[in-house]
């Protein structure tokens, strides 16, 4: 009936508000969460199947709010890719990353690797490439200690730079990950027009390997066409002993997720890789 129309049309406006009101708030708060220490990262081990021993780490952002509380990056990068302000939240990343695991990669893990995420908005910045050297050149790092994780939406922004731009990092010894693997619709084109040095298998392909042969099946041919074009694996959101066992069968180089960690801070990560060495 009209009434009923008008009714859930009215609902909904009022859905878009509450949406649109909490974007608004997001983006003021967002501003001045550098500025305010608000934003700090947390590291994820990334450990190799075959000797179990953590070889990496990859950095996620965490931003706790004076205003609104804890808010999860799946919300703010969104806001940070829309409104640009993930160029400076995105610099902070790198030099704060850079800075916290290359004294550890000095002191007592040379082979260390720390994974870091790059959004497509960020290849837009003109000083990204410089501003990536000039963190590995002053912090005393190997171009080989640093990963760069890009999904799908990176290589869709279509800009001629990515392709220079990741070939210029390549080149300087930088790894190039896909994210997410599996889960957009041009995965394999883009396995084939750059040139990646390892694949991270989605999570959601890893949640039922132990129940369910298809994505067994498909997890493992992933590993196998990835050997075939000389990259490493990483599989994401490993939870289970089962699912490492799995993994470690199908010859997976290295695992990240719950079971081994959750992303911990700096400081935590520092007292498990001294333990580790010191073995
Ligand atoms: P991502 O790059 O795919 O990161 C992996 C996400 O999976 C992280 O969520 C991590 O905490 C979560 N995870 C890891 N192991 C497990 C597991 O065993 N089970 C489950 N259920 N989850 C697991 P998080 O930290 O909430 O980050 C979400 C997304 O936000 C990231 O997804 C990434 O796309 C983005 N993000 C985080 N930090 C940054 C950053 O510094 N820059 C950019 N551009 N994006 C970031
Ligand atoms: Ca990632
Ligand atoms: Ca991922
Ligand atoms: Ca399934």
């Amino acid at each position: 009936s009209k009434a009923a129309g008008r009714n859930s049309f009215h609902f909904y406006t009022q859905e878009m508000n509450i949406e649109a009101n909490r974007r608004l708030q997001l983006e003021e708060q967002l501003h001045n969460a550098l500025d305010r220490n608000e934003l700090r990262l947390l590291y994820q081990p990334v450990v190799d199947l075959k000797t179990r021993k953590i070889v990496g780490a990859e950095a996620l952002l965490r931003w706790d709010s004076k205003e609104l509380g804890a808010i999860s990056p799946e919300e703010f990068i969104p806001v940070a890719e829309h409104t640009g302000l993930i160029v400076e939240i995105g610099k902070f990343v790198l030099d704060d990353a850079l800075r916290t695991t290359s004294r550890w990669i000095k002191t007592f893990i040379p082979d260390f690797h720390i994974a870091i995420n790059l959004s497509p908005r960020q290849f837009r910045d003109p000083h990204l490439i410089d501003n990536i050297e000039s963190f590995v050149n002053s912090y005393g790092l190997e171009g080989r200690n640093l990963e760069l994780e890009i999904t799908e939406g990176v290589l869709m922004s279509q800009h001629a730079d990515v392709e220079e731009a990741i070939a210029k990092l390549t080149q300087k010894g930088i790894s190039i990950s896909m994210d997410d693997f599996g889960t957009g619709y041009s995965s394999l084109s883009y396995l084939r027009s750059y040139p990646f040095n390892i694949l991270k298998v989605d999570r959601s392909f890893i949640n039922d390997i132990s129940v369910d042969a298809a994505d067994l099946e498909l997890v493992n041919a992933s590993i196998d066409m990835a050997h075939g074009l000389g990259l490493k694996v990483i599989a994401e959101g490993v939870e289970t002993e089962e699912q490492t066992a799995l993994l470690l069968r199908k010859n997976c180089d290295m695992a990240q997720g719950y079971y081994f960690s959750k992303p911990i801070p700096a400081d935590e990560l520092e007292e498990i890789l001294k333990k580790q060495t010191s073995h």
